[in-house]
């Protein structure tokens, strides 16, 4: 029997998934001991700060992600940066094999004058912020002004807009970070719009979110229906499955009465954003449309365009994704997720790829393992290791059941590390 020490960077979606697609490789003569490693002393990824407070049932995958680390081959190494604490290269010559599973974490630019100012945001930094992430906690949006604008027609930008535009108090049984329910109760914000720069039939929204938009019981869902009807002119009689529905659930909403409520969002496609404008902070954003220029005022502006990698350890960036083939990278450095694909897909479509990634990594090991590393006294770090992540995650649960939350989330490290030493 062969044990092979292979190191995954990142305790995501794709991470879990990694090490889950290793478990299943494994066989009498076949072993895996994995190192998880993952900078923030939380594990879980966009499933803990990204994926929408308001949509739990999408975060009950880290029951598998739980169920992976306790199968009894993986070791959590919470706390631990790639970079500071060890280096990419130390790992490569001290594992078999060594996984990226870091994610794109940074958001696309625009690229247009004014993009700059105060209050001009990326929904990079914004999603992370109300959802409690140690690094963005102090972003301290500036939610005053009655309007604002979101860019980009895909889920995260209707994730944030939807986040805006709601009766906060709907996030109350949520485990959205305090700071943020409390700076959404105090916002003026009434009008929030989002903005596709084509067309509602190259909208990748997707249908199951656009069509819970008219349950929100304190917003008026707007979309022009005549928009709607030109769009379904154009695909013609036999749309594409996944189009029809999407234009089905646009012109569903599009025909719904308007409610006397005093929170609006309000869906715009042909808006191609030109120029923000102000004077040191947003005052209003320009586009261009199909009738001509269009200035909206508003106080900020979220855009929600994709992502690319923060820090690929020096190693090629190919657009949005770290050059790589079919997840090589390069002699025994695999990557996975949106790190290997670019910024793709839901949660699920990482375990499909993990799983062939794993395949290719299987058959390029070596024939002789390495002996096996303590990393843990190489570190000179506070590491969290599952048990103290599992404290951290009852603690969490435990507060937030008095209140009828999931979780009431702790934000800073320290917070966090106390959480797990108590
Ligand atoms: P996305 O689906 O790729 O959408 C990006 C949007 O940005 C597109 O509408 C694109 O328009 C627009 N865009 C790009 N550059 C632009 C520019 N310069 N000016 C104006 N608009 C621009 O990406 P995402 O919303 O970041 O989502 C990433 C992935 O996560 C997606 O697969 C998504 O489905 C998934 N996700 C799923 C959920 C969920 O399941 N609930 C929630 C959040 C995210 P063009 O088409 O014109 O380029």
């Amino acid at each position: 029997m062969k044990t092979y020490s292979i190191a995954i960077i990142g305790a995501g979606p794709s991470g879990y998934f990694a090490a889950q697609a290793l478990q299943n490789l494994e066989s009498d003569e076949l072993k895996f001991s994995i190192d998880l490693i993952e900078r923030l002393p939380t594990p879980w990824g966009l499933v803990r700060s990204g994926v929408a407070p308001d949509h739990p049932k999408i975060k009950s995958v880290s029951k598998v992600f739980e169920k992976v680390a306790t199968a009894g081959n993986l070791s959590l190494f919470g706390n631990v940066e790639v970079g500071r604490d060890i280096s990419l290269d130390e790992l490569k010559a001290k594992y078999d094999a060594v996984i990226l599973a870091t994610g794109t974490s940074v958001g696309k630019k625009l690229g247009i004058p004014g993009e700059e100012l105060t209050n001009s945001l990326s929904a990079a930094d914004f999603v992370p912020w109300y959802n409690g992430h140690p690094d963005y906690a102090n972003l301290k949006p500036d939610l005053s002004s009655d309007t604002a604008v979101v860019i980009g027609a895909g889920n995260v930008a209707m994730d944030v807009a939807r986040l805006l535009a709601l009766e906060p108090s709907e996030l109350d049984p949520t485990d959205t970070a305090d700071h943020a329910i409390d700076d959404f109760k105090k916002s003026n914000i009434r009008k929030v719009y989002i903005c596709a720069r084509r067309g509602p039939e190259f909208a990748s929204f997707t249908s199951p979110e656009l069509r819970e938009l008219p349950d929100l019981e304190h917003t008026n869902v707007v979309i022009n229906k005549e928009v709607i009807e030109s769009a379904l002119k154009r695909v013609g009689p036999e749309p594409e499955k996944h189009l029809k529905s999407n234009l089905d659930a646009m012109l569903n909403i599009a025909s719904n009465d308007s409610h006397p409520h005093q929170r609006t969002m309000e869906f715009l496609f042909q808006h191609v954003p030109n120029s923000i404008n102000g004077n040191g902070k947003v005052e209003s954003i320009t586009f261009t449309t199909p009738d001509g220029e269009r200035t909206i005022n508003c106080g900020l502006v979220v855009s929600a365009i994709g992502y690319q990698p923060k820090d690929a350890h020096g190693l090629k960036v190919d657009s949005n994704k770290i050059a790589n083939t079919d997840g090589h990278v390069e002699s025994n450095l695999y990557v996975v997720g949106w790190a290997k694909r670019g910024p793709s897909g839901v949660i699920g479509t990482n375990k499909s790829d993990a799983a062939d990634v794993m395949k290719l990594l299987a058959s390029q090991l070596p024939a002789e393992p390495k002996s096996k590393i303590d990393l843990a006294a190489v570190l000179d770090a506070k590491i969290v290791t599952q048990p103290i992540w599992e404290k951290i995650n009852s603690a969490e649960v435990a507060a937030g059941e008095p209140l009828g939350k999931p979780r009431l989330k702790a934000i800073s490290r320290e917070d966090l590390l106390s959480l797990g030493e108590a």
